[in-house]
């Protein structure tokens, strides 16, 4: 396929409620998205860093300014063998996963468009619904948190999963075990430790029987994380730190973790993204699908990955409603009566980008 046109823009939606973790709060999305319309087909993709550089390095303007100034100008009116070409296309271009996975997942939608297929089924995907896990930010109070872990046990979500972070971890932990004694749980650290100075906290949560400990310590680190996993029986589950497969190669030989957050953006987008759930899958690792602030359309993409086999572990799969008043897609992701989204059996996501209020949000576009 040759690339016709890409069109970057930069929408910004503020979101129903503040958003706190250990590493600040957020009250807006600021995310991208990429048309890419070839041989007369259009796909979407989108990519959500946070507007400021706290989870990752990059962030929203950075995404910005890489896709703007280098990234589409190098696709721009190329030939492409397909989807997969984009990824290696870019990979002379080091780093910067967000800013490649918003082109990179648009080439997967086109495609799927392209062969008239759901883009669930183009990546491998076999399920026909996926299960959705809610998330708690960190609360107000211990018992703001547990009225809210009450309303999505009885909504049905197969697991739970709360941010801590200092001053707010094993009190927490404990109040939730004490209050639902057979929940599936686990916590989100977000990089918050280190081994140096945490080990007593993190070895006391294996007191509680969590399913995972997320992202313990630093976001660039693989080798603590594996003498970590020597000194605790919780399965430790990496995020922010692997941003490759060769990060996930390098955790596997060290075994650094015992479970992988799979998030297209931080890694380069759905090829890197199969890959990686291809790899945990023959390793025997559970895998889930991680999101940030997407939009309906990411959201749509993240339903479809999760149709993969080896996502074991319900995913961080969001309802429109969950964090906007007015979402960019028609229709707008809603959870099914069991707590999971429908694959798609249409072309592509099922979810159509809802042209006027995507102008609305949109602060900044440009064409190549
Ligand atoms: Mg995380």
């Amino acid at each position: 396929m040759r690339i016709d046109c890409i069109e970057l823009r930069y929408c910004e939606l503020p979101l129903t409620e503040p958003w706190r973790t250990s590493f600040g709060t957020d009250t807006e999305t600021h995310t991208l998205l990429v048309r890419l319309i070839a041989d007369g087909v259009e796909g979407w993709g989108e990519s959500s860093p946070l507007p400021r550089p706290t989870y990752s390095p990059e962030c929203s303007a950075t995404c910005w300014a890489v896709l703007a100034e280098v990234l589409l100008p190098a696709l721009a009116g190329a030939e492409l063998n397909g989807p997969a070409d984009v990824a290696r296309r870019l990979a002379p271009f080091r780093g910067n996963p967000f800013a490649k996975a918003a082109v990179e997942t648009a080439a997967w939608d086109l495609e799927a468009h392209r062969r008239g297929e759901p883009l669930g089924r183009l990546l491998g995907g076999t399920r026909s619904e996926v299960e959705a896990g809610a998330d708690f930010g960190i609360q107000t109070s211990i018992d703001v948190l547990l009225e809210k872990v009450a309303a999505a046990v009885a909504a049905g979500h197969p697991r739970i999963k709360l941010k801590i972070g200092h001053g707010h971890d094993i009190e927490v932990v404990r109040a939730v075990r004490e209050a639902f004694p057979d929940l599936v749980f686990h916590v989100d650290c977000n990089a918050c430790y280190s081994l140096a100075d945490d080990l007593p906290t993190l070895q006391a949560l294996d007191a509680f029987e969590l399913a995972m400990i997320e992202q313990p310590l630093h976001y660039r680190d693989l080798v603590d994380h594996a003498e970590l996993q020597r000194r605790i029986a919780t399965p430790v589950c990496l995020d922010e730190s692997v941003h490759s497969v060769r990060d996930f190669e390098l955790a596997l030989r060290l075994g650094s973790c015992r479970a992988i957050n799979i998030k297209p953006g931080r890694i380069g987008g759905l090829a890197a993204a199969v890959e990686i759930e291809r790899r945990a899958r023959e390793a025997g690792m559970p895998a889930w699908v991680g999101g940030m602030f997407e939009s309906g359309i990411g959201v749509g993409l993240l339903i479809e990955l999760a149709s993969l086999p080896g996502f074991t572990y319900p995913g961080d799969l969001f309802p429109s409603e969950r964090f906007y008043a007015e979402d960019l897609t028609a229709p707008v992701p809603r959870l099914g009566p069991e707590c999971t989204f429908a694959v798609s059996t249409e072309p592509g996501t099922g979810y159509q980008p809802h042209i006027d209020r995507i102008e609305r949000a949109t602060t900044r576009v440009e064409h190549f």
